[in-house]
């Protein structure tokens, strides 16, 4: 019997309302159509065919990539009763024969499949011999050649709809660009499909950069003032940073662990698992920890290099905040990281045409670190969306000062030149500074009228005003050169008096990091709160551990926030928070209602 797809919500998912476009989509999918749902992480695209699969007769397989996460994504639907397994090469034979038969006797609403498994045979003929719902076809940027998550498989599910002309698709992503979405129509057929699009926006995270001084020490500071006993992703560039640093926060405490492509498969997998169960597990890894990071409550992710690309950037901070609650997305960065990635970029094997785009690249990522308007603007922009400022990021939280900067910019460009364009920004700032070290002597620097002009700045401000002379165009750096420092023909006005530049004032690392920190939501509860939300995450735990799911699954953290602050004292009110939903409000309820009532 069909039930309404608001009632679906409310008693089995336990949430009070449609978030963005889901009920257009489920209403549409529900009814038959093909969709396109190109959403952000954490919009809630899951439910878009969950709630059709309970609505419709039959099953709903769901095609997805993620094979390591189909045990979680089961065991979540079946906490809340849904019936729900999966098909991938990690059952044996015989679960897998088990599974099918369910399949056939029409005993699930929704099962997963791994997309080689679903194009043999023996599956397709599985799908024919029983009742289909619709087909869910998740990551589905996956039939894109030109994205770093391509999977030849994907290619061939255009099968579906040749095979199964009737049953309704709808095919999802968080990968919204113009091509990927062009490639997904045409690959999967979808030309008949309804699109729905939503903003990439991700209101819930903010952005911050900072100078990059000490970063590893800067990184503790971080977790520990804003993110202490949460879980978090730490980006670095190289496998043995990742190792190193991980090591660094271990001993001072926190429990973080590596993740890079040189590690074992069994170590990987061990890793995420870990990160995946355990609340407040911190794992530094290479951008290899990526698609397939399904936790809904990762609190934070830290850049302590600069990545390579916004599009990049932007999909690794998307992992923080699935779950819409306050998440911090944080990097620090230093003049020493642009002339590294430059560094790779030119040193690498690949063609001129392709160098050229990761400058484009590297440029754009760039002018995000060192601008003074609104980082998320900056974001959007680059995705094609304008916006206002948002009121979320470092930039509008305490703008920074914009001051004329056309003498110290005057200052470096002249000592560039003078030193004959040939040398790096430490000894440029040597000179600048008035520094009179060996190199200095060595080649007279200390006789050019630019020695000592710039001492009453410290070589960190110039460092500052270096990155912004390359942010803005007026210097390169050099690599075939030694990563010597160039003019370039748009420092030409400056260096006449034509044109003035504008500088943002310097601000010690110091002052930016006590701006108002906590954004953390267990900061938000009431103090009397606090240790009530601590004792239903041990509770969790221990919950979670019993019945061998990550913890996230039994509640999420909104979940237990919201049961702390209101303390529910009858299993009504406890079925009135959102994320308790019939289910576990029976399973769980007389425990919670008792600790906290
Ligand atoms: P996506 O696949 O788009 O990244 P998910 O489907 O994993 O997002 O959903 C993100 C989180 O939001 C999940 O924890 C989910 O339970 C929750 N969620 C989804 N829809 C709603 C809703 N209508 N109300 C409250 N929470 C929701
Ligand atoms: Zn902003």
């Amino acid at each position: 019997m069909p039930a309404d797809a608001r009632t679906l919500l409310t008693t089995i998912f336990g949430y009070p309302a449609f978030r963005g476009q889901q009920a257009e989509v489920i209403e549409h999918v529900a009814a038959g159509g093909d969709a396109l749902v190109l959403m952000p992480t954490g919009s809630g695209k899951s439910l878009c065919y969950q709630i059709p699969a309970l609505m419709r007769p039959g099953v709903c397989v769901v095609v997805s990539p993620l094979i390591a996460l189909m045990h979680d994504q089961v065991a979540a639907l079946n906490e809340l009763g849904v019936r729900a397994a999966y098909l991938n090469s990690t059952l044996s034979a015989a679960e897998a024969a088990a599974v099918e038969r369910q399949v056939r006797a029409g005993e699930l609403d929704l099962v997963y499949v791994a997309p080689e498994r679903l194009l043999t045979d023996r599956c397709l003929q599985l799908l024919e011999s029983s009742k289909l719902a619709l087909f869910a076809i998740d990551e589905a940027h996956c039939v894109s050649q030109w994205g770093h998550d391509f999977r030849a498989e994907y290619l061939q599910l255009s099968v579906l709809h040749e095979r199964f002309p009737s049953i309704p698709r709808i095919a999802l992503t968080a990968t919204a660009d113009r091509q990927t979405r062009a490639e997904i129509i045409d690959k999967l057929q979808l030309g008949k499909a309804r699109v729905f699009t939503a903003s990439v926006d991700r209101p819930n995270i903010r952005y911050r950069v900072v100078e990059k001084l000490n970063a590893r020490k800067q990184l503790l500071d971080f977790i520990r003032a804003e993110h202490s006993g949460e879980s978090g992703i730490v980006y670095c560039l190289s496998r043995k940073k990742t190792e190193e640093t991980a090591a660094f926060l271990e001993e001072h405490g926190i429990t973080a662990l590596p993740y890079h492509a040189g590690m074992s498969a069994a170590a990987r997998t061990r890793a995420q698992q870990r990160f995946q169960r355990e609340d407040g597990v911190v794992v530094v890894a290479t951008i290899a920890f990526g698609m397939g990071i399904d936790k809904p409550d990762v609190r934070f992710v830290a850049h302590l290099d600069l990545p390579k690309s916004i599009e990049g950037y932007y999909q690794e901070t998307g992992r923080a905040g699935r779950d819409g609650l306050p998440a911090n997305a944080w990097m620090t960065y230093g003049l020493q990281d642009v002339v590294q990635l430059r560094q790779m970029i030119d040193g690498s094997e690949a063609d001129e045409a392709y160098k050229k785009v990761q400058v484009t690249k590297l440029d754009a990522m760039l002018g995000f670190c060192e601008t003074s308007d609104c980082r998320r603007m900056r974001l959007l922009a680059y995705f094609g969306e304008s916006g206002s400022p948002c009121g979320n990021c470092d930039t509008c939280l305490t703008p920074p000062v914009t001051v004329d900067g056309t003498i110290p910019m005057q200052q470096l460009l002249s000592c560039v030149y003078r030193v004959g364009q040939r040398f790096g920004a430490m000894h440029v700032i040597d000179v600048l500074t008035g520094h009179d070290t060996e190199k200095v002597l060595h080649w007279r620097h200390h006789d050019l009228s630019t020695f000592g002009i710039g001492k009453d700045r410290s070589a960190h401000e110039w460092r500052a005003i270096i990155r912004q002379a390359i942010a803005l165009g007026l210097i390169v750096v050099d690599h075939a050169n030694y990563s010597a420092l160039k003019l370039t023909a748009a420092a030409r006005p400056v260096l006449k008096g034509e044109q003035r530049v504008p500088l943002r004032e310097y601000r010690k690392a110091e002052k930016v990091k006590k701006t108002k920190p906590t954004s953390t939501f267990v900061a938000d509860l009431p103090a009397e709160a606090i240790p009530i939300f601590e004792r239903l995450r041990e509770w969790r735990r221990a919950t979670a551990a019993e019945h061998g799911v990550p913890a996230y699954v039994i509640f999420h953290d909104a979940t237990l926030h919201e049961i702390a602050r209101i303390r529910p004292g009858t299993l009504a009110e406890l079925g009135r928070i959102s994320g308790v939903g019939a289910k576990k409000l029976e399973a769980y309820g007389a425990e919670i209602v008792g600790m906290v009532g």
